[in-house]
């Protein structure tokens, strides 16, 4: 069953399947609202050194497979919505399917950043 790879909720009925999209990585990693979710997190909320952000922004532009999205979580993206829930489809022809890495790396390097200040600046002063 699928899990939303944003909050990590399961996906397991029909009904949320229906409900639910996938994104492809650019959709997901050009969004500030994703970084500033996983900068939230207590792991990165505690650390006030941001130098691992490039490596976390390589890891994540790269992968090619979709990213379920669940309802909750597909109001903070922006997508074109009959394409992201025709990837369910095509996805449940074939579950390995890809969808792409990142076209332009760089673009979510700046967005994952600016989430970082955001999530992070205020907080030591
Ligand atoms: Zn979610």
């Amino acid at each position: 069953m699928p899990v939303c790879d944003i909050c990590g909720n399961r996906i397991s009925t029909v009904a949320d399947i229906t409900k639910s999209f996938i994104l492809t990585t650019t959709e997901v990693v050009e969004n500030k609202a994703y970084w500033k979710f996983v900068f939230s997190k207590p792991e990165w909320l505690s650390d006030k050194s941001s130098t691992l952000i490039p490596y976390l922004v390589v890891k994540q532009t790269s992968l090619e497979t979709g990213w379920w999205v669940c309802q909750n979580c597909s109001s903070h993206y922006t997508f074109n919505a009959p394409e992201a829930q025709q990837r369910i489809i095509d996805w449940s022809k074939n579950p390995n399917m890809v969808f792409g890495s990142s076209k332009n790396p760089a673009n979510a390097s700046a967005v994952a950043l600016q989430a970082w200040e955001e999530t992070h600046d205020g907080k030591n002063q």
